[in-house]
This record gives structure tokens, sequence and C-alpha cells, in this order.
């Protein structure tokens, strides 16, 4: 097929015109030979995101940055006033142009290396499509789909293609997406419409990236990729940009900040220069030098770049990352709300046990219960039981499957759903019909007006009714999940539910096991050291429920039902959320209200979904978790976070990561802005005492982009401080520089500036033969300056002592260390370098003085964490640990 056929109105001819014009066949589907042929002509089925920026473009974006350009226009203008005074001095301003050159392109290099990693993630969260190629179904990735392939969809999935249906029941779409239709519309297959309609009014097709919210069917895709409606919409909105995280956004502020600052305090001291007859070129030397120290270039490529490592080692750790701000939310994150089922449980369900109205039920009436209510499911497969959990324990708990399937005729089916907690089905027998019901206890007992007694139907007194009930809560207790079954028998089938669901004779209460999760429990209590608080929201009945939690660990005093939680008014329900840690028999729209309610009192909420339903939950927590495996593509859609295994601990791990990402960016930050500070020192206090500048821009741009990059990317990447699960999590808005961090950057930034200006004085007093040409001096300072820090870096890696601790447990910062010195000594070492840098080769003595020197922030900060630690530890011991106290645990 070679002709587009994007033109063609699919929705204005029957389901056979479009099969054929489509050149397609309704029952086997498309060859694969012919698929791979039309991948070729219309291309793969996604959308194209914007264009991709081009390394080159990457690379001149990096020029934007605020803090470059200032350096560049500082440098320009250096030359410019050296040209006027008629010795223009290239050298300065080429080196800090090669140098600003050299930054952009590991920028660049850093930014695709991360952007790589996250589209590969992208591809681990695609969608896949359940498709019908040579007469066989299977399923394939979504954007291996081409015109013409048949397609099934059903409740839950997110379709993903154009496709005119070829069969529906009872169809249902979600197009708000595409129309702004909020309610689903009703989709049939058996629709013709106008050739004038708008997409909202084509009832007989299905739009890409629409969520199906009810039913199922099939449709033989008419568009793929950008020639489906919503890529036309795409193309006309253009690219959505991935969103800056607010850590980001907080970072480039300050970084702004700074520059301005810079700027300021350039301008004071340009008019004090003056203002002293001092030299204008030296003055914008000085200032070069001020703007080049104090900036901290590169911090934003290192906070993508740890970003965008956490993400992926979250990836191998079964969560996978939607949106990128979501991993710093995590190490925020407060409360867990989540699912029971297959998410606390394994969701490997068993009957354990069986009771009627006569008490436990064995042997033959055992099955003839366990029949019944195996004969309303919707269980497939002999061998191999495919199907809801629930269900398939059932059936494999009969005897003899085979000959029930073969009576299984459905004339009429009621769905099972989360609000209704029952399904029904009406089964064609010889007589009549056969109308079977099973559920939630209090969903049947309701219905029915006749119990089973020894094998006969009698009238249901209101005592057998709280015999039963009791029987109920007494499986319940056992952590049992419970259905119950009831059944009649008609003449004519059923016309409406309710028809169908009422005077039943109840058959007995099925109890099902389903074991916590081996790991959960652990989980639990790591959430509990870590101060989150977990919360179960389930569909089950408020004792399994507690029960359940009882046995995990999970505060189970109090249990909200949804219909009590439906009595209160939104500020009672703000005081009940803080006590009460288990919710039963709830619906998804009641998850909603929970949700609203934990951000009312700004607790940062992870919650589970995995049904279309709880999709709105999902968009409205602060970290939406959708299930990998059981989840539906709508759910999967709106979370943040997708679980490969649909593990509670997976969450708990994923905290675990997002907690060791901040303290990482934190721990970069540091480390960047305390070297910054001691480079500022250095070069106001030897402004302020008249001193030849210590360091020369081209020296302190080296030290800052060079020697200090790379620590700082290994302490990016630096293993998680044991004890990240046992502090409370960090305020969601706190900034960067809390919990005494400004200060400490501010103590280790004199100590840097200290060591140089020292080694400054040493050199330009002992060594140097005139005082105001210090050659020695600078390169020793040069020298201590970036030797110090590098020893500094291994200050960060933990706010306790590191000496002895684990010292040198990050191979990356060992390896940073030895390459920068080797660079450090390989500049002062060989003469061109050395030349290019105005350093000068030094003596053993001095090499000497230089290592004494920058080993000391080591000894310095060692003694000063020991000392801070011990007063800490006496002030806990008399005024006693104040903890933030966020609920009862
Ligand atoms: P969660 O996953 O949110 O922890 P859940 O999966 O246990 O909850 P639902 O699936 O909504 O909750 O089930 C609620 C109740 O409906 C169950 O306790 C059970 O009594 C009944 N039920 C569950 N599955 C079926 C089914 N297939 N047919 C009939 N009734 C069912």
């Amino acid at each position: 097929m070679s002709k587009p056929i994007a033109e063609a109105k699919f929705y204005a001819m029957t389901a056979e015109a479009a099969v054929k014009t489509l050149q397609s066949d309704a029952g086997r589907g498309l060859s694969g030979s012919e698929a791979k042929k039309r991948l070729g002509v219309y291309g793969e089925n996604r959308l194209q995101k914007g264009k991709k920026t081009s390394f080159a473009k990457k690379f001149m974006l990096q020029f934007g940055d605020f803090m470059v350009l200032i350096l560049l226009i500082a440098s320009a203008v250096s030359f410019a006033v050296s040209c006027m005074q008629g010795e223009a001095n290239l050298a300065d301003p080429l080196l800090i142009l090669g140098i600003v050159i050299a930054n952009a392109f590991v920028g660049t290099v850093q930014e695709a290396k991360a952007e790589r990693a996250l589209e590969a993630l992208r591809t681990l969260s695609a969608p896949h499509a359940d498709v019908l190629r040579d007469g066989k179904r299977a399923v394939i990735s979504a954007e291996a789909l081409v015109p013409g392939d048949v397609v099934y969809i059903r409740a839950g999935d997110v379709v993903p293609a154009d496709l005119r249906l070829l069969e529906s029941m009872h169809l249902q779409a979600e197009e708000s997406a595409l129309t702004g239709e909020s309610v689903p519309s009703g989709k049939s297959a058996n629709a013709v419409c106008d050739e004038m309609c708008s997409a909202a009014e084509r009832k007989n097709m299905l739009f890409s990236g629409t969520g199906i919210s009810a039913g199922q069917g099939a449709g033989i895709v008419t568009a793929t990729g950008m020639q489906t409606e919503m890529g036309r919409i795409a193309a006309m909105l253009g690219d959505e940009e991935t969103p800056d995280t607010p850590l980001k956004l907080r970072l480039r502020r300050t970084g702004k900040l700074i520059g301005l600052l810079v700027l300021g305090i350039c301008a004071v001291i340009f008019l004090i220069g003056l203002i002293q007859k001092a030299e204008p070129l030296e003055m914008f030397m000085i200032s070069i030098s001020l703007a080049v120290a104090a900036i901290p270039e590169g911090l934003p490529a290192v906070v993508t770049i740890v970003l965008a490592l956490g993400v992926r080692r979250m990836a191998a750790k079964r969560a996978i990352i939607r949106h990128l701000p979501a991993v710093e939310t995590l190490g925020s994150c407060e409360v867990i709300c989540s699912d029971k089922t297959g998410t606390l449980t394994q969701n490997k369900m068993t009957v354990v046990r069986c009771a009627g109205a006569a008490g436990e039920l064995n042997g033959q009436d055992r099955d003839a219960l366990l029949s019944a209510a195996a004969l309303c499911t919707s269980v497939e497969g002999g061998e191999k039981l495919l199907g809801d959990p629930t269900e398939t324990a059932i059936v494999a708990a009969v005897s003899d499957w085979e000959r029930l399937q073969k009576q299984r005729v459905k004339a009429a089916e009621v769905p099972f759903t989360a609000e209704r907690r029952r399904m029904t089905v009406v089964l064609r027998t010889e007589g009549g019909y056969r109308v079977i019901t099973k559920g939630a206890p209090e969903a049947i007992l309701p219905r029915c007006t006749y119990v089973l007694l020894n094998g006969k139907n009698v009238t249901l007194t209101p005592e057998m009714r709280a015999a039963l009930s009791a029987k109920n809560r007494d499986m319940a207790n056992d952590a049992l999940r419970v259905l119950a079954a009831a059944e009649k028998r008609t003449e004519a089938c059923p016309e409406t539910d309710d028809a169908a669901e009422s005077g039943l004779c109840f058959l007995g209460l099925i109890g099902l096991e389903d074991p916590p999760r081996p790991e959960a429990a652990e989980a639990v209590s790591e959430c509990k050291r870590a101060g989150i608080r977990p919360v179960m929201i389930t569909g089950d009945q408020p004792a399994t429920a507690s029960a359940i939690a009882g046995r995990l660990g999970i505060e189970n005093k109090a249990v909200m039902t949804g219909a009590e939680l439906e009595s209160l008014s939104d500020d009672a329900l703000l005081q009940t959320v803080q006590t009460c840690s288990v919710y039963a028999r709830v619906s998804p729209a009641h998850k909603m209200r929970i949700i609203k309610a934990f951000r009312r009192l700004k607790l940062v909420t992870a919650m589970t979904g995995d049904g279309v339903n709880d999709a709105p939950a999902l968009k409205a927590a602060d970290i939406g978790c959708a299930m990998g495996k059981n989840g539906t593509e709508v759910a999967k859609n709106a979370a943040d976070m997708v679980l490969t295994d649909d593990n509670f601990a997976t969450i708990v791990s994923a905290v675990r990561e997002g907690r060791t990402v901040y303290g990482n960016i934190r721990k970069t930050i540091h480390f960047l802005m305390s070297c910054n500070i001691g480079e500022i020192l250095v070069v106001l206090v030897s402004f302020l005492l008249r001193t030849p500048t210590p360091l020369l821009p081209a020296q302190l741009l080296w030290v800052n982009l060079v020697t200090d990059s790379l620590p700082a990317l290994a302490l990016g990447s630096d293993p998680p401080q044991g004890d990240v699960m046992r502090r409370p999590p960090t305020a969601r808005d706190s900034s960067a520089f809390s919990n005494g961090l400004g200060f400490a950057m501010a103590a280790e930034g004199m100590m840097i500036g200290a060591l140089a200006l020292l080694a400054f004085t040493v050199g330009r007093v002992f060594f140097d033969a005139d005082p105001m040409q210090p050659a020695v001096g600078r390169t020793m300072a040069f020298a201590v300056l970036s030797l110090s820090q590098l020893v500094h870096s291994y200050n960060m890696r933990s706010t306790g002592p590191v000496l002895g601790r684990g010292m040198f447990k990050n191979r990356g910062l060992n390896i940073s260390f030895l390459i920068c010195s080797a660079w450090m000594a390989g500049v002062v070492v060989f003469p061109q370098a050395a030349a290019l840098f105005g350093s000068v080769p030094l003596t053993l003595t001095q090499w000497g003085i230089v290592a004494i020197l920058a080993l000391l922030p080591l000894p310095i900060c060692e003694m000063q964490k020991r000392i801070l630690s011990r007063t800490a530890k006496v002030k806990n011991m008399t005024s006693g640990v104040k903890k933030r106290v966020i609920f009862n645990k």
C-alpha cells in the first residue's frame, strides 16, 4: 500500500468498507511481511518529540547561561581595555575562552548522556498493543502498529492508534484530552457517521492517546504516529518540554542572584579602585577573577547528571520514573498510601475455608458452592488458568473444571466493578436460566430471600442473616478475603441487572487466603524508621484489612470504611487522616478525597493505583505510583512512577534512592559553593590588603571548571550514607542551603581561602625575589587552592567524621582525586602549560609546604565534626531530642 490513507473518511464508511480500503482482513489481520512493508512506508507509530535539538545547538545553548555570559563579556572587556592601552593581551581572554568552550563541550556531552538515559527509560514504559497478525493474537510494542492492523482493546487501555471500530461491547472512551468532553462517550462499531461530523461525534472511531473507560472491542488502525488526531494537535502545539525540577529552578535562581551580586561587588571594587587611583586594567582583572571565583559554573550540569543517574538506578530497582521532578519529591515523601491486594500481599490466592448456613462446608457441599462460584467467573483455559487471581483461585479449588466450563453458556453478564463489588452471570440451562451472583458478602446478602440449608431452599430469617454476617466477620478476622455466592433459577432471561440480582438464594461464604509479601513487613518498618507513614487503602472489608495491616505492622487501631468516609465533612476528614491508617471498602472516588485531605495537611503523599478510576487520584498525589504488571495503561499514563513489580517495597526503595539523590545534590552544592567562597575570599582579601592578586583569572577558571567538576560529579553518585532511612523526610520546600549548610559552606570557604592566602604569603615573602612580582607565591597559592579542594571533597562524603569510616569507598572520587592532582601537577611542571597559567616550577621544599597546607582541610573538618557531634549529643542528653512529629505511628 503506497498511497497515503490519511485523507480517507473511515468514520463515514461501514466497517467492511474500511477494512477493504485499508487492504486488510478483519479475521486474520495483516501478515507479518505486509506489516513490515507498511512500517517502511508509514514509519513508527509515535509522536515526534518536536525537532531534536542538535549537538551543535545544545553546545551553543551552553553559552546562553547567565553566568557564562558574564565571564565572556568580562574577558572581552579586559581584552578591549588591554588593546586601548596598546599592549593587546590576547593570552588571558583566549585561555578563558578556551576553558569556557571546554566546559560547554563537557556540559553538552553530559546533557546528551543524561537525555539518552532518560530516553531509554521512556521506551521501557512505552505502551503495548494487542494485535491480530497472521490470524494470531499477539502483544507487540504500540510503536510497531501500522494502518490496517486489527487491534483489540478493553477497559483500562490507552488507545494505541486511531481506530475504526469493527466490534464493540458496551464500549466507552474518555476523550477529554482530544475533545474537551469530560463525560466518557459511548462507541459503536455499527455506527456510520456523517462526512462533515467533528472528531467528538465520530461514534465508530477511537483516537490514539484516549482512554477506554468501559467495555471492550476491536478496531482497524486507520492512522498512526503524527497522522493521528492526537499527532495533528501535537504538531500544532510543538514540543512539550520536560519540566524543570523545583530544585533546578531554585538553583537557577540562586545562580542568577550570585551573578548579580558579583556584578555589584565588581562595580564597588572598581569604584574603590578608581578612588584609590589604581590601574583600570588591574581593576578589570580583579573583577574578572572575582566573577570567575564566585560563579559555580559546573552546578547546573552536575545536578542534571545526578538526577539522571538516580533515575537509572531506580529503574534498575523496578521503579520507572515518568516525571523527573518526582525523584526529588520522593526524597520528601511523608505518607505512602498503598493498595493491599498485590502490592502489600502476594496476589496469590487460595481457597482455605467455605461456610454455609449450617456451618463449615466440606466434601460435596463445599464443591457445590465452589462450582456455582466458578461458573460466575471469566476464567479461561484449562491447564493454565487465565483471569483475575480471586476467580482463578476459586476455579482451581473445584473438582471438575472441564465439565463446568462446558456448562458455562452465558446468556448475559454484569461484570465485576470495584463500586458494585459483585458479578452476575445468567447461564442458559435445559429448563431455562440459572442466575449466579458472587461478590462481597454485604453486597450479596441483602439481595437474598432464601438460603440453602441441608440441600433445600429455605426462607432467610433475620437470625440466619446475623449468623452469616458473624461467620463472615470471623473469616475476615483471620485475614481472609471473603466472597459470598447466591443463585436462582428463572424461566425467562432477566431483563435488567436488578431483576437478575434480587430474590436470590444464599449458597455460602468462600474464604481466600492471600499471604502478605515477605518483604512488605520489613518495608513497612523501614518506612516508620524513616518517618514515613504507611497507609493501607483497600476494597476489601474492614476486618480483613485490619488483620493484614496488623500482620504487616501498619497501625490498625482505627479502620475507616468508604461509607463512613462519605458521611464525613472535608474538615472532619482532615482530622481522621491524621490518625487513621487503614481504609476499607474504599472505591476510587474515596481515594481522591483522602489524597486531598493529605494535601491540605501539606504532607507529601505517594499513592498507588491500577484501575481507570484511579487515574484522578494518581494525578492528584504528589507521587502517583501505577502498577506495571496489573495496572491499566490509563493509570500508568497518569502516574509519576511505574512499579514494574507492583510491590510496596519498591516504593520504599525508590524513596531511599530519592533521598540519596537529594543528599548527593546537597553534597555537590556544598562542595562547589564552599570552594567558590574560598576563592572569592582570596581575591577580596588581597584586594583589600592591596597586595598583588594571588590568583590569575585563568588559574581560577582552571580550578573552577576543571579540577572542581570531576570530584563534584563523583560526589553526585556517592553511595547512600547508611542512615538515609533513619532520618525524617526533608521538607518539600526546604532550601538546598538549610540545616546549617549555609554556615558550613561559609566556614569551610574561609578555611580554603585562608590556606591559599597563607601559601601565597609564604611563597611571596620567603621565595620570591620581588614581592610585587610574586610568581612563586601565585604558583603555591594556585596549587594549594586546587589540591586543598580535592582533599576537601572527601569531607563531603558524610556529615559525620569520615576518617577510618569508609573514606575511600567512593571509587569515582578516588579516581578523580588522582586525575585532578596529576593535572594540577602537570600545569605547574610542564613549561608550556606553566607559561599559559603564569606559574613557575616549584622546589621540593615548596611542594612540601603545598602538600602540608593542602592536606589540612581533612584534620580541621574532622575535628570540627567530632566537636559538633559531641556538643549535639550533650545537648540531646540535657534537652531530649526534638523530633518532627507528623503523626502517631
Ligand atoms: P485493593 O487492590 O484496592 O487492595 P481489592 O483488590 O482487595 O483492593 P476489590 O478488587 O475492589 O478490592 O474487591 C473488593 C471486594 O469485592 C472484595 O473484597 C471481594 O469481596 C469482592 N470481589 C473481588 N473480586 C471479585 C470478583 N472477581 N467477583 C466478585 N466479587 C469480587
